[in-house]
């Protein structure tokens, strides 16, 4: 395996810290890694702008790539800006089994502040109540399923 294949998994396996069963690489936060010399360069998309997370996640993959061995440096990548649109399938299908709706389109700031139809993770249901536009954090809303009564966090979609 070449360095830099070694650097992106070792800081693509880093889970995301308020949805701990998806990978930053599955969110589609970690852009790339690029070796330049010794140093292992990780780009980082912010994710919702002033999501407290963003900080906490650069830290968390300059000391997966630490641990890993490399000096490690974080660049934060802005344009173009990261959209839900950029979450895997795997990413998606884990935040369902997770019970956290997907994001579901369209994509847009709009979208943080209304209310879309959600599926319900659990029986699939599009009969869902929006509870609160926050959920357990600011980037999720919390929904309740009419059909099967389980409360569920939505990801919003930006
Ligand atoms: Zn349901």
């Amino acid at each position: 395996m070449s360095e830099q294949a070694r650097a992106w998994a070792a800081a693509a396996a880093v889970p995301d810290p308020e949805v701990p069963c998806v990978t930053v690489a599955e969110l589609g936060i970690l852009r790339w890694v690029e070796m330049r010399g010794a140093v292992a360069v990780a780009g980082v998309s912010p994710t919702y702008s002033g999501c407290p997370a963003t900080a906490f996640i650069e830290m968390a993959i300059e000391a997966a790539l630490c641990q890993a061995g490399f000096e490690a440096r974080i660049e934060r990548v802005l344009s173009p800006a990261w959209t839900t649109d950029w979450i895997s399938d795997e990413g998606r299908e884990k935040l369902r089994a997770y019970g956290i709706a997907p994001p579901e389109g369209p994509a847009g700031k709009a979208a943080l502040f209304s209310a879309p139809e959600v599926s319900c993770p659990r029986c699939g249901s599009r009969d869902t109540a929006q509870i609160s536009a926050f959920g357990s954090t600011a980037c999720k809303a919390q929904y309740q399923c009419r059909a099967c009564a389980e409360p569920f966090d939505y990801f919003k979609c930006i």
